[in-house]
């Protein structure tokens, strides 16, 4: 697979052409950006991390009937993913009360849900990402309904099959963020990437953050608790 030019440079991650128009080559970088950018930084080896990191989940999620851009990890860094047009919606799914959700209900972080959450941000850095009703989405011409009830129902069983599987690496799921895309044909798959990133990993026994409000919130110990996550990935994949 021949790599071609640059075709977009994001906060994490370059995703470059391919001599195969309907595949490119997705490269994590170890930059680490949060509050809409207001905050950079680096935390060295995470792309390195949470490129095999969301490799293997992926390819577990597909193995459960989950479509997603995944086709061949190319090396330390890089991936070979299908070429999707993003669907410009953020889908956060939470099994337990923290970061945005304690802050808007003035609840403290760590309260159960009985069932999990589901909720659309608008991906739009300009506006800040506002979170979003999906008839909004509907209206604005994001998706189609028929789409959002896919999305809804792909992103509850990607939480049941990873609040699983975390839960066998003695970690807590509790909360995470996806992005979907459409293929050529029209069918959507999983895209972006499941890492410490986009997921909230505590430690199941002490509560440990083992993922990116470590950075976030100057926690200290942020490169420490990226390798100990993927240790404990890596001993029950
Ligand atoms: P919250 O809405 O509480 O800030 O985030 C909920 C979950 O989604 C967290 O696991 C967080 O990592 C993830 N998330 C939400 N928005 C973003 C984003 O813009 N970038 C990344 N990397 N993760 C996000």
């Amino acid at each position: 697979m021949k790599k071609g030019e640059q075709l977009y440079e994001g906060k994490a991650k370059k995703v470059f052409a391919t001599d195969d128009p309907e595949l490119v080559i997705v490269s994590y970088k170890d930059d680490a950006t949060a509050f809409n950018g207001k905050k950079k930084g680096t935390i060295a080896g995470k792309g390195v991390i949470n490129n095999r990191m969301s490799n293997l989940l992926m390819q577990r999620l597909e193995k459960s009937g989950v479509p997603t851009h995944f086709v061949s990890e190319l090396s330390q860094r890089e991936t070979l993913v299908k070429k999707v047009k993003i669907i410009p919606l953020e889908v956060v799914v939470r099994n337990l009360s923290a970061g945005s959700f304690s802050q808007r209900y003035g609840v403290e972080e760590g309260i159960v849900f009985r069932r999990p959450t589901v909720e659309y941000s608008y991906k739009n850095d300009a506006l800040n990402d506002p979170l979003m009703d999906s008839s909004h989405a509907v209206a604005l011409g994001l998706a189609t309904e028929k789409e959002i009830s896919a999305i809804r129902r792909m992103a509850l069983k990607i939480n049941r099959e990873l609040k699983g599987f975390w839960n066998t690496c003695g970690v807590t799921l509790v909360d995470f963020k996806l992005e979907f895309g459409r293929l050529p044909d029209g069918s959507l798959v999983l895209a972006d990437e499941i890492s410490p990133d986009t997921c909230r990993l505590w430690d199941a026994a002490t509560g440990k953050k083992l993922d990116k409000d470590r950075f976030r919130r100057d926690l200290g110990g942020v490169e420490d608790a990226y390798q100990e996550i993927m240790q404990r990935l890596l001993q029950m994949v």
